[in-house]
């Protein structure tokens, strides 16, 4: 196979270290052959050259929490939608956000593993996938579409082949569950540690799960080769009992507070800020017939999610980029870069929390989230310096080029 040179670009290798000029990218098959200096490599004349003058050479970005299987959308949309349709639709989700530069993400509840396999094999494109199929979830906690009409209307089917209900309640309820989610293929676990701002019958601030509970989750997934567990968690008390159990990543984290700091960065856990969820509800909330609850909850926490980022990001708590992509419109994900530096964090930090930061939440440090010899050569072109506008990066046309897996998967140049 003929190797790919990628020369002239400026190079932001997802490290942490500053942007180099006169560095290249050698790609061969799937991987990174050398990347350095220019003059330090010799060409053999067979390799196909992509000049990326006038533009950055970057790690794929990732995307540390997304749905991949959904796009909110009414109730009335929901129930007019045959079961099936939702695969062909995920289709152009996947395709869409692999596009806007994302090339592994971590699925956090939702999608199976025939989708992974579609994409691994080829027969769909679209990111890298981490599933946890489906999340954990307390009886009339956040994942529970029982509404007080008595109908359940979930944002997902679930229960069906591949992709069992989420639902359980006590120390061994929970442990079935997060085998079952473990039989299913789920790579992470993810749990329901606190209420939320789309459920109808809860509030972020109300604690589910018991202490005890979560350990069993966590202790369940450590048999298993260190399966880590990913906490939806808003309020600070459902915050410092993931954390407390030794769950890996809490997601939102909306009101975190100073002992939850301290707490996570003794133990190293990571927070999935997804600053961008709360802002796309209350813009798209009347095109998607958001529910007037989630609206009003929103606008409630809008400026405590941001003033816990800010917090969590001065104490030095690791920060993996993710975004909910699927409670709001697929593709739009890297507009997370430009809030997390709207609250306060730098470009070049923002750009290693969406590379290095974020493989290293997955685990998958060795082998993706930096541009590093022998790496997999998951590659994104973009125009321009995202340093210098950070908030470009959301337009897909400063997504120039998109390689994943050495493969190149988009080329608008
Ligand atoms: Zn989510």
């Amino acid at each position: 196979m003929t190797k790919t040179i990628i020369e002239n670009g400026l190079l932001i290798d997802g490290t942490g270290s500053e942007p180099k000029e006169g560095h290249i990218v050698v790609i061969d098959g799937s991987r990174i052959a050398y990347t350095g200096a220019a003059d330090a490599y010799t060409k053999d004349g067979t390799e196909t050259v992509i000049d990326a003058k006038g533009g950055t050479v970057v790690p794929g970005f990732i995307d540390t929490h997304v749905h991949m299987m959904m796009e909110y959308s009414s109730v009335a949309d929901r129930l007019a939608t045959p079961f099936s349709f939702m695969y062909y639709q995920a289709m152009e989700y996947l395709k869409t956000t692999l596009h806007a530069g994302v090339t592994s993400v971590r699925d956090a509840l939702g999608t199976d593993l025939g989708v992974k396999k579609a994409v691994e094999d080829g027969l769909i494109s679209g990111p890298r996938m981490q599933l946890s199929i489906n999340a954990l979830t307390t009886t009339g906690g956040h994942g529970d579409g029982y509404t007080v009409s008595g109908q359940t209307v979930d944002l997902l089917p679930s229960d069906y082949p591949g992709m069992p209900g989420g639902m359980c309640d006590g120390v061994e309820e929970v442990r079935k569950k997060t085998r079952e989610m473990l039989r299913a293929g789920a790579e992470v676990i993810k749990v329901h540690a606190t209420g939320g701002v789309l459920s109808a019958t809860d509030h972020p601030e109300f604690t589910q799960f018991s202490l005890e509970e979560l350990k069993v989750i966590v202790e369940e997934g450590k048999f298993r080769k260190n399966t880590r567990v990913m906490a939806h968690a808003q309020g600070a008390e459902g915050i410092k009992n993931a954390v407390r159990a030794g769950i890996h990543s809490i997601e939102h984290g909306i009101f975190i507070d100073d002992e939850a700091i301290d707490l996570m960065i003794e133990n190293g856990t990571f927070l999935v800020p997804t600053l961008l969820a709360p802002v796309a509800v209350l813009e798209t909330a009347e095109e998607t017939g958001m529910p007037e609850s989630a609206v009003r909850k929103s606008e409630e926490v809008i400026d405590h999610h941001i003033a816990s980022f800010k917090k969590a990001y001065d104490a030095g708590v690791k920060i993996a980029m993710g975004t909910d992509a699927g409670v709001f419109k697929h593709g739009t994900n890297l507009r997370e870069l430009e809030l997390m530096c709207n609250a306060g964090m730098t470009p070049l930090d923002a750009i290693v929390a969406s590379t290095k930061t974020a493989a290293e939440c997955l685990g998958w440090e060795d082998e993706v989230g930096t541009i590093e010899t022998g790496k997999l050569a998951d590659i994104v072109i973009v125009k321009g310096n995202p340093l210098e506008d950070i908030a470009s990066l959301k337009d897909h046309e400063t997504i120039q080029v998109v390689i994943k897996d050495g493969k190149i998967e988009k080329d608008i140049r």
